[in-house]
């Protein structure tokens, strides 16, 4: 029997090889001409994956709340003012952050597995002037995805910054930054970027740089300050050596093959395959009579799905069996409903295989644990809709 389960958790995630083969390959020098030009071209894919015409890219080791901390850091000061549309426990993560760093937050909130209407978000907008708002592109503890490229139109209207919290959505939503008005988009290595955990990636937009270099105050966290960063992220794109502190120089290697397969399959052929397998794995959910929390089917994220245990059964119930069955996926993560759910992870390379095991599994635990239900109804959903 095989001793590694499939991994269908929303990060970290299943990985390539050759991407795994970069973490295993002999360490080269931060400096060295062939580092230089892996860190060069990854710098330039970040760009194509973003869909950024004229951002700049910055690579720092560490997860993905680094990501987040420095755009907090580097872009407010204290007193300023901003908006964190609310869909769950990682907006919560942007306000607190947003707040150490001397920001007045107001939030625009919505029940639990819903979206603030664009109307809601319109109307905050107009009671107050923000320097930036942040929006969660998939709020992980949800799977709730929100209408970024309209939040970012609202934005663009009241002259705020819009920050996007895409650590669960870069490179399996679609994200079109420069033609969206996005400002700042980031992300972790680990989600559906496909490279293991260590790496905080973000793309800035001229507008949000501006930003950044009209600052009156020093920004008050050293490693994260774009002005030790952004020599470096220029000097590598240049092709030139630079030093501020060690890149993560494997996960750097494995970053640029990534990226490359990335653009090999193609973004839209990508984005086509996530929605394909998150409405797979949604339908074969729903045809075992599992509820969901997104609220509405319109508001599911293609990346990850949040199944609610059926009536009568707990997570100490059916997780350790799905695991038995081959499939490790992960318990709820929203304070007020972790008990009543459960996640599974489908981004990056993940396809109609990974699913149809997936929920294969989880039909197998369900009737361990006595659930009712016609056996394979699940499997049959999820490949008929896949190739509907
Ligand atoms: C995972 C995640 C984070 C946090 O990333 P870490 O790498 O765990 O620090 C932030 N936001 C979202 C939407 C996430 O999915």
């Amino acid at each position: 029997m095989k001793e590694r389960t499939l991994l269908m958790i929303p990060g970290p995630i299943e990985f390539d090889t050759a991407v795994l083969a970069e973490m295993g390959a002999q360490t080269t020098s931060h400096v060295a001409a062939s580092f230089i030009e892996a860190f060069g071209q990854a710098l330039e894919r970040m760009r194509q994956v973003w869909q950024s015409t004229d951002g700049q890219p910055f690579v720092l080791a560490g997860s993905g709340t680094l990501a987040m901390d420095t755009a907090g850091a580097n872009l407010i000061e204290p007193g300023d003012k901003a908006l964190v549309i609310n869909t769950g426990y990682f907006s919560d993560r942007f306000a607190a952050i947003l707040e150490r760093y001397g920001a007045q937050v107001t939030h625009v909130r919505a029940p639990i597995g819903g979206r603030p209407s664009l109307e809601e978000v319109e109307q905050a907008l107009k009671q107050d002037h923000f320097k930036l708002m942040t929006v969660t592109q998939v709020d992980t503890s949800t799977a709730v995805r929100t209408d970024v490229q309209s939040l970012a139109a609202l934005a663009r209207q009241s002259d705020t910054l819009i920050v996007v919290d895409g650590v669960c959505s870069v490179a399996g939503e679609e994200l079109r930054m420069s033609e969206w008005g996005v400002d700042v988009a980031l992300t972790a290595s680990q989600k559906a970027i496909g490279v293991p955990p260590g790496l905080a990636l973000l793309v800035a937009s001229p507008k949000a740089m501006q930003a950044f270099l009209a600052r009156k105050t020093p920004v008050a966290n050293y490693y994260a300050d774009w002005a030790n960063w952004l020599p470096i992220m220029q000097a590598y794109e240049a092709r030139k050596p630079g030093y501020f502190g060690t890149p993560a120089v494997n996960l750097v290697w494995a970053l640029n093959v990534s990226l490359g397969q990335i653009l090999n399959e193609g973004l839209d052929a990508r984005f086509k395959r996530h929605q394909a397998v998150g409405r797979a794995c949604r339908a074969g959910i729903t045809a075992l009579g599992l509820d969901q929390v997104p609220l509405l089917p319109e508001f599911a994220a293609n990346t990850l799905s949040a199944p609610r245990f059926p009536k009568g059964i707990t997570g100490t119930d059916l997780l350790p069996r799905i695991l038995k069955a081959g499939v490790t996926l992960a318990g709820g993560l929203h304070p007020a409903i972790r008990a009543e759910y459960f996640r599974i992870g489908h981004m990056g390379a993940a396809t109609l295989g990974d699913v149809l095991a997936t929920i294969g599994a989880i039909e197998t635990a369900l009737t361990q644990c006595g659930y009712q239900f016609e056996s394979g109804t699940g499997v049959a959903a999820a490949m008929k809709t896949y190739h509907e």
